[in-house]
C-alpha cells in the first residue's frame, strides 16, 4: 500500500494513472500534478468512471524546484513518477533529492536548446541519490524500458552473451490524419530528425538521419519500411553489456510521414533555435507542435497494432553454439483505447511506467542511487507486464538478421 505522486497529464500519464488505479492494492493513493490542472481533472474523472478510484489533482510547474519540494513534502509520497517531458527530468530529480523521495521516469534528460539526449546528466546524480539513501529508476517506458528488459531476459534465459542486437519499433496504426505524431510532437520530431547513431565495435557510428532503410515483415502488421535512428537505450545497453559488437535501433515510418517531415525540415519548421517573428522570439518547432493534432486526440480514430521487440544473436546458454532470438509485444490500438481512453503508443509506455513503479514500491527492484532497467532481474517485471495488458512472445530465428 503506497502513495504515489505522478507529474504530467499527457497520454502516457493518463494510461499509467488508469493502470495504477486498477491495482489499488499496490497504489493505495494516487496524486496527479501537472502544468494544466484541467488535464489532471479530466484524467481523474475518467479514472473514477472506469475504476471507481479517486485521484487527487494539483497544478505545478515541475521546473520550479521549491514548489515541487513543497508539494512532495505536503503529500509525502513513497515515489514520484515523472511523466512530464524530458526537459523536467533534472528539476524533478533535484526536488526528489531535497525531499528524500524515490524517482522514476520514461525518457532521459534533454536540454531545451540542443536536440541531444544522453544519460550522462542523470547518471551524474548517482552518488547524491546513494548518499540520500533513495533510488531513481530511469527509462521505464517501452523503448526505452521494456526493450532493455527484453534483452536482459534473453541474456538470463537463452544467451550467455549478446553479440549483436537490433531493436525494432513498428507502429502499424493508422490515425486517419495526413501528418501527426503519436507522442509529444516536439520530442518526437527532435528525435527523428537527429543524426542516426549505432554502437559498433566499442564506439558510436554516426550516419545522417533516415539514411538507412530496410523493409521488414512485422507479425500482426505486415511489411513496413523501418529506418535506423539513435535511441537512448542503446547507451545503457552498451554500458551494461560490454560484450556487444553491434547494437542498432529501427523505427517504422510511412511514406506520407517522411514526405511531410522532409518538407517541414526543408522549410525550417523543425528548427529549435529562436527566430524573430513580429518582434518576438519564437521556436519554429514549438509553433509547429502547437498546430499539429494533439497526440491524445488520436486515440479514438487509431486502428491497427504496434509491434516492438528485440532481435539478439549470441552464444547460447546451453552450449549449442550461436543462436538468434526475437522477443516482442504486439499491442492493439483499439483495445488500448477501450481500456484506458488512449492509443497504443501511450499504452505501451504507461503500462511499463506503472510496472516499474510497482517493482520499486514492492521491493522487487531496489537499490540506492540511479539505476537503468538493465540492472535488475527481468523476470518479475516481465511477469507483471504480461498480466497487466502487454503480453510478450519469444521465438528462435534461423540465424542473425540479414540486414
Ligand atoms: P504529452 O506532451 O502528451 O504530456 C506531457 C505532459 O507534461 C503534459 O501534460 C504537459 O503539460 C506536462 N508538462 C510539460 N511541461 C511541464 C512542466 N514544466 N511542469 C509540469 N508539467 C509539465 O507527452 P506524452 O504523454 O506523450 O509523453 C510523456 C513522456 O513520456 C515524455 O517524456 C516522452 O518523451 C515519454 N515517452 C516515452 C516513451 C518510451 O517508450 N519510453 C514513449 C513515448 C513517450 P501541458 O498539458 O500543460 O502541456
Amino acid at each position: 500500500m503506497s502513495k504515489v505522486l505522478v507529474i504530467g497529464a499527457g497520454g502516457v500519464s493518463s494510461v499509467c494513472v488508469h493502470k495504477m488505479a486498477m491495482n489499488p492494492d499496490i497504489f493505495s493513493q494516487i496524486h496527479l500534478a501537472s502544468r494544466t490542472r484541467s488535464k489532471c481533472d479530466a484524467i481523474a474523472e475518467s479514472v473514477k468512471q472506469r475504476t471507481g478510484q479517486d485521484v487527487a489533482t494539483y497544478e505545478i510547474d515541475a521546473e520550479e524546484v521549491p514548489a515541487m519540494v513543497n508539494l512532495i513534502r505536503k503529500l509525502e509520497p513513497s515515489l514520484v513518477v515523472n511523466l512530464a517531458l524530458p526537459y523536467q527530468d533534472l528539476p524533478i530529480m533535484d526536488a526528489c533529492l531535497e525531499a528524500g523521495v524515490d524517482y522514476l521516469d520514461t525518457a532521459n534528460y534533454e536540454p531545451k536548446d540542443e536536440a541531444k539526449f544522453e544519460y550522462k546528466w542523470q547518471w551524474a546524480y548517482h552518488d547524491r541519490f546513494k548518499e540520500a539513501g533513495i533510488m531513481a529508476l530511469l527509462g521505464s517506458g517501452f523503448d526505452p524500458g521494456v526493450t532493455s528488459v527484453f534483452a536482459m531476459w534473453l541474456k538470463k534465459h537463452k544467451l550467455k552473451t549478446i553479440r549483436q542486437l537490433d531493436i525494432l519499433d513498428c507502429n502499424g496504426g493508422d490515425h486517419g490524419q495526413r501528418f501527426a505524431t503519436n507522442f509529444n510532437p516536439e520530442i518526437n520530431i527532435r528525435e527523428v530528425t537527429a543524426p542516426a547513431r549505432h554502437w559498433e565495435n566499442g564506439k558510436w557510428v554516426e550516419t545522417p538521419a533516415m539514411a538507412e532503410k530496410v523493409e521488414f515483415e512485422f507479425e500482426g502488421v505486415g511489411p513496413k519500411n523501418m529506418y535506423m535512428m539513435y535511441h537512448e537505450e542503446l547507451e545503457s545497453l552498451a554500458r551494461f553489456n560490454p560484450e556487444l559488437e553491434r547494437a542498432r535501433f529501427w523505427m517504422t515510418f510511412g511514406d506520407e510521414y517522411i514526405k511531410h517531415l522532409t518538407v517541414l525540415q526543408n522549410v525550417g519548421m523543425t528548427r529549435i533555435d529562436p527566430v524573430k517573428y513580429q518582434g518576438r522570439d519564437i521556436i519554429p518547432l514549438q509553433f509547429l507542435a502547437a498546430v499539429l493534432p494533439k497526440p491524445e486526440t488520436l486515440g479514438e480514430t487509431t486502428k491497427g497494432k504496434t509491434n516492438i521487440g528485440v532481435i539478439a544473436t549470441g552464444e547460447a546458454l546451453d552450449g549449442s553454439g550461436e543462436k538468434t532470438f526475437y522477443i516482442n509485444n504486439i499491442c492493439d490500438h483499439e483495445d488500448a483505447y477501450e481500456e484506458t481512453g488512449n492509443q497504443a503508443v501511450s499504452y505501451t509506455t504507461g503500462v511499463p511506467a506503472m510496472v516499474g513503479s510497482a517493482m520499486m514500491l514492492q521491493g522487487a527492484w531496489r537499490g540506492e542511487g540511479v539505476f537503468n532497467m538493465e540492472q535488475f532481474d527481468p523476470d518479475p517485471f516481465l511477469d507483471m507486464l504480461g498480466d497487466q495488458g502487454l503480453p510478450w512472445n519469444v521465438k528462435e530465428l534461423d540465424g542473425p538478421v540479414p540486414f
